[in-house]
C-alpha cells in the first residue's frame, strides 16, 4: 500500500507585551543590556511578604491582540500558580493562567492555495509573566577550571501573553508564515515589537505525522507529538520542523515508537535533541493565585480597546490588491508594517497614481532605509513631497529619470521639493531633457502609423510632422519649445532602423 506522511502541526507563542514596567509590579521591563539584577524589586524577586499587583496595561494589550484574533474575550478571568523548581524562577511558582484563560477561541489567517486564505483556529490567548535569565559561563578566574551559572532576574516579571493555536497547520512552511502573520498583527497593533532575535515572540513547535493511505485519504496510524523550542528566527522554526519531520518518519519507518517529549533545536548542528518527556499538567500542581483577585474585563474597558483596533494588516493587503490593483506580493510587503502602510497610502492620497508609489516605495524608498538603516518614521522625505514628485511623473512632466535625480538631491542635501526641482532644471518652466524626449517618444509609439508615412517620405510638405510636434505639445499642455521637439522628433525618426 502507498502512503504519506502528513505533517501536523500547532504552536505555543509567547509574546512580550510592550509595557513600560512589569506585570506585577512597577521594575522597568527594558532589560536588554541593562546591568544584571537592576531592575528588580521584592516583588519580582519573590521575597516573603511582597504581594503581586496587576498592571492593567499589560491586560489591555492582552486584550487587544485577542479581539484582533476574533477570540472571545472572558469577563472574569483567574491568574494560578504553576510550580516548579528552577533557578530562573525565584517564588518557585510562576503566576500564568489555567482553566480560565483571558480568551478563548479565536482565528488568524495565512494565506493558502492560490488567491484563497487559510484559517488557522486560536485555542486561547493567558497573561503570564516571564522568568529570569541564566547565564551559563566558563572559568571567570575566581576558581581554576570551574564553570559558572549566574542568574539575572531582569526579566523575571515582564508581561507575556502566550497564544495557543490548534494543530491546524499542515507544513513548515504554514508554520512559518502563521509566524509571520502574528508577528505582523502584535506590530501593527503595537502590542509587541515582535523581535523574535532579542526573544520578544518565543515560539514552540507541536509536531506529529499522520500516515496516511495514498490511496483513500485514511489515516493508519498517528504518531505522538514532541515540542520543539529553542527556535528564535523564522528559518529556524522551518528547519528544526524540517529535521523533526525527518527524524519522525525515520523512527516510524524502523518500527520504533515516538515518545511525548520536548525537544531542543541546535541551529548550529541543525537537529533537535531530546530535553525531557513532557511533564503533564498535574506535575505543575496548579492552584488560583491567592494574592491576585480575578481579572474582571469591565464593558468600558472592552469597549475602549475595542474602538482602538486599528485595520488590520490582512485587510489592509486585500484593500491595497482590490483598490489599488497592487499584485499580492507588492500589497504584502507595503501593508507588512502599519508605518509602512500609512506612508505608502499618504503618498497615495496626495493624488499620485497607487501603481507608480507602490515602485516608488519598495525600490527608492526602501533602499535608502536599507542603506541607512533607518525605519520609515526617520525617512527625511515627507509622503506629501514623495507624492508631488510621483504626480510630476505620472503627468509627464518630469522623466523618471529626472525624479529620481530629484528624488536623490531631496535625500541627499535634504532639499525640498521645489529647491531640488529648481536645482535640476525645474518644471514650472518648460518641458526639457529627458522629460520632453520621454514625452516625444511616447506620442511616437502612440502614432505607429504616421511615423510609418514620414518614414515612407509621404511627407513632402511637412505636415505630418507638424501633426506629431502638435501632439507633443498637447502632452506638454503647451510647456515646450517646438523647435525643439521638431529636432528631436526628426532625430528620433533618423535613428529607427
Ligand atoms: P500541552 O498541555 O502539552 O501544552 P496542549 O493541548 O495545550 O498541550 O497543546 C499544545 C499545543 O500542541 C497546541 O498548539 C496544539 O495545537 C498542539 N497539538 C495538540 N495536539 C497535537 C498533535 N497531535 N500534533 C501536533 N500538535 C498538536
Ligand atoms: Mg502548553
Ligand atoms: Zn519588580
Amino acid at each position: 500500500m502507498k502512503y504519506t506522511y502528513q505533517p501536523v502541526i500547532g504552536l505555543e507563542i509567547h509574546v512580550q507585551l510592550a509595557t513600560a514596567t512589569k506585570i506585577f509590579c512597577s521594575c522597568s521591563t527594558d532589560y536588554i543590556g541593562a546591568e544584571p539584577n537592576t531592575n528588580v524589586c521584592p516583588v519580582c524577586l519573590g521575597l516573603p511578604g511582597a504581594l503581586p499587583v496587576l498592571n492593567g496595561k499589560a491586560v489591555e494589550l492582552g486584550i487587544k491582540a485577542a479581539m484582533a484574533l476574533s477570540c472571545t474575550v472572558k469577563d472574569k478571568t483567574v491568574f494560578h500558580r504553576k510550580n516548579y523548581f528552577y533557578p530562573d524562577l525565584p517564588k518557585a511558582y510562576q503566576i500564568s493562567q489555567y482553566d480560565l484563560p483571558l480568551a478563548e477561541g479565536g482565528e488568524l489567517f495565512i494565506s493558502g492555495d492560490g488567491d484563497t486564505l487559510k484559517r488557522i483556529r486560536i485555542t486561547r490567548l493567558h497573561l503570564e509573566e516571564d522568568a529570569g535569565k541564566l547565564v551559563h559561563s566558563a572559568a571567570d578566574g575566581r576558581l581554576e577550571g570551574a564553570e559558572f551559572s549566574f542568574v539575572d532576574y531582569n526579566r523575571g516579571g515582564v508581561p507575556l501573553a502566550e497564544i495557543v493555536s490548534e494543530p491546524d497547520l499542515r507544513s513548515p512552511g504554514e508554520a512559518r508564515e502563521y509566524v509571520t502573520s502574528l508577528r505582523r498583527l502584535v506590530r501593527y497593533l503595537g502590542v509587541s515589537d515582535g523581535d523574535m532575535e532579542r526573544g520578544s515572540m518565543r515560539v514552540d513547535a507541536n509536531i506529529s505525522l499522520q500516515k496516511t493511505d495514498s490511496a483513500t485519504g485514511e489515516i493508519l496510524y498517528w504518531g505522538e507529538r514532541s515540542e520543539i523550542k529553542n527556535m528564535n528566527s523564522l528559518r529556524a522554526i522551518e528547519r528544526a520542523l524540517e529535521y523533526e519531520i525527518r527524524r519522525q518518519i525515520g523512527v516510524m519507518e524502523a518500527g520504533g515508537a515516538l515518545e511525548r517529549e520536548t525537544r531542543h533545536w541546535n541551529d548550529g548542528e541543525g537537529t533537535t535533541t531530546s530535553m525531557r518527556s513532557k511533564e503533564a499538567a498535574h506535575d505543575y500542581r496548579y492552584f488560583p493565585d491567592p494574592d491576585l483577585p480575578p481579572i474582571e474585563a469591565s464593558p468600558s474597558l472592552l469597549e475602549k480597546v475595542r474602538s482602538s483596533l486599528p485595520e488590520m494588516p490582512w485587510v489592509r493587503e486585500m484593500r491595497f490588491r482590490n483598490e489599488y490593483l497592487l499584485p499580492e506580493a507588492d500589497a504584502a510587503l507595503l501593508a507588512e508594517t502599519m508605518p509602512l502602510a500609512e506612508y505608502f497610502e499618504s503618498c497615495v492620497r496626495s493624488g499620485a497614481s497607487p501603481a507608480r508609489v507602490s515602485n516608488w516605495v519598495r525600490t527608492e524608498v526602501l533602499r535608502v532605509l536599507n542603506e541607512r538603516s533607518i525605519s520609515i518614521d526617520a525617512f527625511p522625505m515627507r509622503p506629501q513631497e514623495l507624492g508631488s514628485l510621483v504626480r510630476l511623473v505620472d503627468e509627464q512632466k518630469l522623466s523618471t529619470t529626472a525624479a529620481r535625480e530629484t528624488f536623490n538631491a531631496m535625500i541627499e542635501k535634504g532639499l525640498s521639493l521645489e529647491k531640488a526641482l529648481d536645482a535640476s532644471g525645474g518644471v514650472g518652466g518648460k518641458l526639457s531633457g529627458d522629460a520632453l524626449a520621454d514625452t516625444v517618444r511616447a506620442v511616437l509609439a502612440s502614432a505607429p502609423d504616421v511615423v510609418a508615412e514620414i518614414l515612407g517620405s509621404k511627407d513632402e510638405k511637412g505636415k505630418k510632422k507638424k501633426f506629431l510636434i502638435g501632439l507633443v505639445m498637447k502632452e506638454a499642455r503647451g510647456q515646450a519649445d517646438a523647435a525643439v521637439v521638431g529636432e528631436l522628433i526628426e532625430k528620433m525618426l533618423n535613428a529607427k532602423p
